[in-house]
């Protein structure tokens, strides 16, 4: 008896990894040549149940709580609990205030507070919010490590072949991200275009939001003098190149974080479509083939591991009750 996880995204390695970790047999069939190419390959792999409530339900928050410790068990050595810094510019005081109203876990920080945590920050930002739970780790990272766990297991993995139907699998676990769109119902793309900077001139510790009336961006340090700046939220299943417009704007809030940021190298550039429920929380839905894990919009790497643990949960339930009918 053999579970198939079509897609070896974040959902798919971190479903097939609790999968296994029940001792069911796992097969994961990824249409691509590799793990992780689709849109888990561009996440900013921030762990911030606290930020993302400013715009997400509260089941976002409550269920991304325990993250960090599964990434942490489950990949060691890869999370960083160094919080999240959120700021803005003076005129944009008042976006500020408002995402202080609507979200909790932090605490307000004056301006030696902010260059105590970012010495190179200094002087340059008055205010600020300081989620201090928060956390986060290379995406990229991570998915090799959720791969190399899952096979340790023994899941097995095919790639290059796109998964078909349920066949002779006692189950079939669908975590095709946005490739499922037009089959799951309600389910949309909302684009995200990101940037990869590469400076020795500017040192970050923590994932620094920028807040601003249109757009809000972030910035996610990498080690090595890399950093990700994200991301775009458009409503669109178009994964095209970057535009003109995104880049300049993620690139203007690079420089109003610091100005050094203008001479550093733009070494990628990537788009990645967010499969997103019209409520934006991710959530299993019930097929006929058995469970997808659908819709992580913003949220695959902190709700991956929730969702995951469910999806087995789910199957060991189901596949337990099928047993005694047939006993
Ligand atoms: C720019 C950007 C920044 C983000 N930042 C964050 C962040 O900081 N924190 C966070 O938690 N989330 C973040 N996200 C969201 C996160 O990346 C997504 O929620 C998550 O990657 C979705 O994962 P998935 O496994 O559902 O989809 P995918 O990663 O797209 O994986 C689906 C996989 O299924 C495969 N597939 C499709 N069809 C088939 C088939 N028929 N057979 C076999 N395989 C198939 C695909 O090739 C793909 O590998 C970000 C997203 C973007 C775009």
């Amino acid at each position: 008896m053999t579970v198939l996880v079509k897609g070896a995204g974040v959902a798919g390695l971190a479903t097939a990894l609790e999968l296994g970790r029940r001792g069911l047999a796992v097969e994961v069939v990824e249409r691509r040549a590799d793990i992780g190419l689709g849109a888990s390959h561009w996440a900013g792999g921030m762990l911030a149940p606290y930020c993302e409530r400013e715009a997400a339900e509260e089941i976002v928050l409550t269920s991304g709580l325990a993250a960090a410790d599964w990434w942490d068990e489950a990949v060691p050595g890869l999370v960083q609990r160094g919080g999240t810094l959120v700021l803005a510019n003076p005129r944009d005081l008042a976006d500020l205030k408002r995402f202080a109203s609507r979200t909790r876990g932090h605490r307000w920080l004056g301006e030696e507070e902010i260059a105590d945590l970012e010495p190179d920050l200094k002087g340059r930002f008055g205010t600020g919010l300081f989620f201090s739970e928060e956390a986060h780790l290379d995406p990229r990272q991570a998915l090799r490590g959720l791969y190399q766990a899952a096979r340790q297991l023994g899941v097995s993995f095919r790639f290059g072949e796109g998964a078909g139907d349920a066949g002779d699998y006692a189950s079939v676990v669908d975590c095709r991200g946005p490739q499922a769109i037009g089959e799951i119902q309600g389910l949309r793309g909302v684009r995200g275009e990101m940037l990869y900077l590469e400076t020795a001139e500017v040192t970050l510790s923590r994932p620094v939001r920028l807040l601003h009336p249109r757009h809000p961006l972030y910035i996610v340090p990498r080690g090595n003098g890399h950093f990700m700046l994200g991301a775009t939220m458009i409503e669109t299943d178009d994964d095209g190149p970057i535009t003109a417009r995104s880049m300049m704007e993620l690139l203007n809030t690079a420089y109003a974080l610091h100005p050094a940021f203008a001479e550093a190298r733009i070494v990628e550039t990537g788009t990645g479509i967010r499969p997103a429920f019209p409520d934006n929380v991710p959530r299993l839905i019930k097929t006929s083939e058995g469970l997808a894990v659908a819709g992580m919009h913003r949220h695959g790497f902190l709700l991956a591991p929730a969702l995951a643990r469910e999806a087995a949960e789910r199957l060991i339930t189901i596949h337990t009750s099928e047993r005694r009918r047939t006993a």
